[in-house]
């Protein structure tokens, strides 16, 4: 392959370190910045859940990068030629070439989003009883392993939940671990092993090259099947660029196809890997492929479309070539270090090393006085929004759920995530981002706890709704306000 990439560091004369955004803004969207008093309405009205806000009430949405990040001029043309057919569309062909192209895999299932490949998955190869060891589980995998009467097992090193790290690959299965579940369960029992590029819910956290190729020794030795999670794998294959010597100056193209080969299967979200909409699932064992097959038409749709619109199908064939190209898969990541370094700075608690995704705020250690059953960071992320106007995503105990008795399962960290969708916010904005976060942060014995009146059975952070439990948000509006006056 040639090896010549262009890139993307830029070291600055007065020695700050900046991210540069390395594209324009050819088409934008108005947004709304409402005052607090609206602010605090609006998150009564939403049950103190961040999912149950309007985007008329919100300035930066950054509760997701799934399905928000921005398209290039490309993606958007592309979709101009899109083939409307019900089957044979030359969509899908041009869909298929990219997926090859990209992550090196020849037979392609479409699937409408990530969490429906996540149900192919499951139905296909998880039995009642079986193990699935995976580095950390995400939410709607998890909920497709269980339905399927599966059990996820974890198997990150210890020091992963650590939030501040010098660990370059938190995303790391611990190998030993992993060797003790083969032999605990025994081979058989393991549908699969699942690896999930830039580890989600516990910060984004990459994984290494090299922890793939072992965990593929390890499963190749005991015959059972591999399978990556790529939804997030633009940003792991950036981090693998950054901190894994060896790739230095290895083009984004050949790690990319570097990882998947690691894997007998490959499934994706193009939600967020390809800023469009859609999925798939794609492997080179044709075995594999047909045991999938038939649910296609059955869930999703014909096997040219699998619930997708053609169109999308076209930006999503052109976004997947798009993470191969550094200037596109930096920008995310490098805002998100550039927010992670200036909170650190400012003593808040974050997740680092920085991640994919988003950035972390720690709510467990900043609302220490709020008890973990009163969801800390709920509180945080309702907090946030009602200070900012900025949209973030509870990532802990309320995306748990109860046990058997009803309890909580209180989760390992309780982190209230801020989403960088790529190539969608500026500077500016990501600087109001902090200076609110430092305020909020010098403030926070003000934030209290929040309690369920409205909670689903099943993944309840989506619906639920709660209140708090006292009038602290009140006081908190109070003190900004005699802070800031009429300032937004
Ligand atoms: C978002 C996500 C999914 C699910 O994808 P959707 O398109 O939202 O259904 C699965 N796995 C990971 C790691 C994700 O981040």
């Amino acid at each position: 392959m040639d090896c010549f990439e262009e890139q993307t560091m830029i070291k600055f004369y007065d020695g700050e370190d900046l991210p540069v955004e390395l594209h324009k803004v050819r088409m934008v969207q108005k947004l709304h910045l409402r005052p607090i008093d609206r602010r605090l309405k609006a998150i009564e009205e939403a049950g103190y859940n961040t999912f149950l806000l309007g985007t008329q009430d919100i300035f930066l949405d950054m509760l997701t990068d799934s399905g928000t990040n921005a398209m290039s001029d490309n993606q958007v043309a592309s979709m101009l030629q899109a083939d409307d057919a019900y089957a044979g569309s030359q969509s899908f062909v041009r869909l298929i070439e990219s997926v090859k192209e990209v992550f090196g895999k020849k037979h392609l299932l479409p699937v409408h989003q990530g969490r429906a490949a996540e149900n192919v998955i499951a139905q296909t190869f998880v039995r009642p009883g079986m193990i699935v060891p995976m580095n950390y589980h995400f939410t709607t995998t998890k909920a497709h392993i269980d339905l399927n009467g599966g059990t996820v097992v974890e198997l990150l090193h210890d020091d992963a939940l650590i939030i501040k790290s010098d660990n370059p690959f938190k995303g790391n299965f611990d190998l030993n671990k992993l060797l003790a579940t083969i032999e605990k369960y025994g081979a058989d029992k393991i549908a699969f092993i699942r690896l999930e590029a830039s580890t989600n819910l516990i910060g984004g956290q990459p994984f290494s090259l090299k922890n793939m190729r072992d965990v593929q020794a390890i499963a190749k030795k005991y015959g059972i099947m591999t399978v990556l999670d790529a939804s997030l794998i633009g940003e792991n294959a950036y981090w693998i660029k950054r901190r894994e010597p060896e790739y230095l100056n290895v083009p984004v193209a050949q790690i990319l196809l570097e990882m998947c080969d690691t894997c007998d299967l490959v499934y994706f979200s193009s939600r967020k890997v390809s800023s469009s909409r859609g999925g798939g699932i794609c492997t080179n064992d044709i075995e594999i492929f047909n045991k999938m097959k038939e649910l296609i038409p059955l869930y999703e749709g014909f096997f040219t479309y699998g619930g997708i619109s053609v169109r999308e199908i076209e930006a999503m064939a052109i976004g997947l070539r798009e993470t191969t190209d550094l200037t596109v898969i930096s920008q995310s990541p490098e805002f998100i270090r550039y927010t992670v370094e200036q909170l650190d700075n400012a003593g808040i608690p974050v997740v680092m090393p920085a991640g994919g995704l988003g950035c972390h705020v720690d709510a467990k250690s900043i609302l220490s006085h709020v008890p973990q059953k009163e969801y800390p960071a709920g509180a945080l992320a309702a907090a946030f929004y009602i200070i900012s106007g900025i949209r973030g995503m509870e990532r802990g105990t309320i995306s748990s759920v109860r046990d058997e008795n009803g309890n909580d399962v209180l989760a390992d960290v309780e982190l209230l995530r801020l989403a960088f969708p790529r190539r969608v916010f500026t500077l500016s904005q990501v600087k109001f981002l902090i200076d609110r976060m430092k305020w909020l942060y010098h403030n926070r014995e003000l934030i209290g706890g929040l309690e369920f009146y409205e909670e689903p059975s099943v993944l309840r952070f989506f619906a639920g709704k709660l209140k708090p439990t006292s009038n602290w948000a009140e006081k908190l509006v109070e003190k900004f306000k005699s802070d800031f006056g009429n300032s937004l």
